[in-house]
């Protein structure tokens, strides 16, 4: 039953793999400018490897396989080449969501792990599922911002690590919800000009529906093999729905 992907190496592979020199014509002939070479590869590097990691991620992830399953169900198949893009970014920054073009960035200069990528990846997949279900007013209405904010925050994992490490000085519960609040009002100042009381302000008046909107995991994750779990029942789930 748990026979997914054929895992043949078709298609999207020999494209990464061939990624890059055919690109640059001017690296044959270039021997004699050396910085500008650097340059190039450099940007190949980062380039390729965020597309690998992104490759890794889409087919092992559970959260990410979950949400992929969940998005195609609601009618918004995603396509690795066409719903990502590997950029470079400003500041610390470690991707976006690009409502206008349902695109998400993945700031190849600051992912430099698998399990960084594979965080970012759902914490954006998850903004990309709001922005299917929903008509998600993304500028004129922050409450619809915080809410997504919330709900990545929640689900993708941001504040496992956090929540492990501090298992034994806090209430797991408390602490989570706090790790949560204090993202989503910290995603909420990277996009929006707006006051830090203003994006606290709207952040507590969604907080309670938006932090126990599950959605489509059905419960909080708390570690890969909860996902992994919520991934089986989903697909579980849509299996009886369909007998019923
Ligand atoms: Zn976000």
């Amino acid at each position: 039953m748990a026979s997914e992907q054929p895992e043949s190496g078709r298609g999207s592979s020999e494209e990464e793999d061939d990624f890059g020199y055919g690109l640059f014509p001017e690296r044959s002939r270039s021997e004699k400018k050396p910085p500008k070479n650097f340059v190039y590869k450099s940007l190949f590097t980062f380039n390729h490897k965020c597309h690998v990691m992104l490759k890794i991620a889409l087919e092992n992830n559970p959260y990410a396989k979950l949400l992929l399953d969940a998005m195609k169900n609601s009618g918004c198949t995603v396509f690795k080449d066409r719903h990502f893009s590997c950029e470079d970014c400003d500041g610390c920054v470690s991707g976006g969501f690009d409502s206008s073009t349902s695109q998400i960035v993945l700031c190849q200069n600051n992912i430099h792990y698998q399990s960084h990528m594979d965080r970012v990846v759902t914490h954006e997949l998850i903004h990309a599922f709001d922005h299917c279900r929903a008509h998600v007013d993304w500028f004129n209405n922050m409450k619809h911002l915080a809410c997504s904010e919330i709900r990545a925050a929640n689900l993708s994992g941001d504040c496992t690590l956090l929540n492990e490490m501090s298992r034994f000085n806090f209430g797991l519960k408390q602490h989570h919800q706090a790790c949560v609040r204090y993202r989503a009002v910290r995603s909420i100042l990277a996009v929006r000009k707006v006051s830090k009381e203003m994006a606290e302000k709207t952040v507590d008046e969604v907080f309670e529906s938006c932090f126990n909107d599950h959605e489509p995991f059905g419960r909080v994750p708390h570690s890969k093999s909860d996902a992994k779990h919520a991934y089986k029942n989903f697909q579980n789930r849509d299996r009886y729905d369909g007998n019923l």
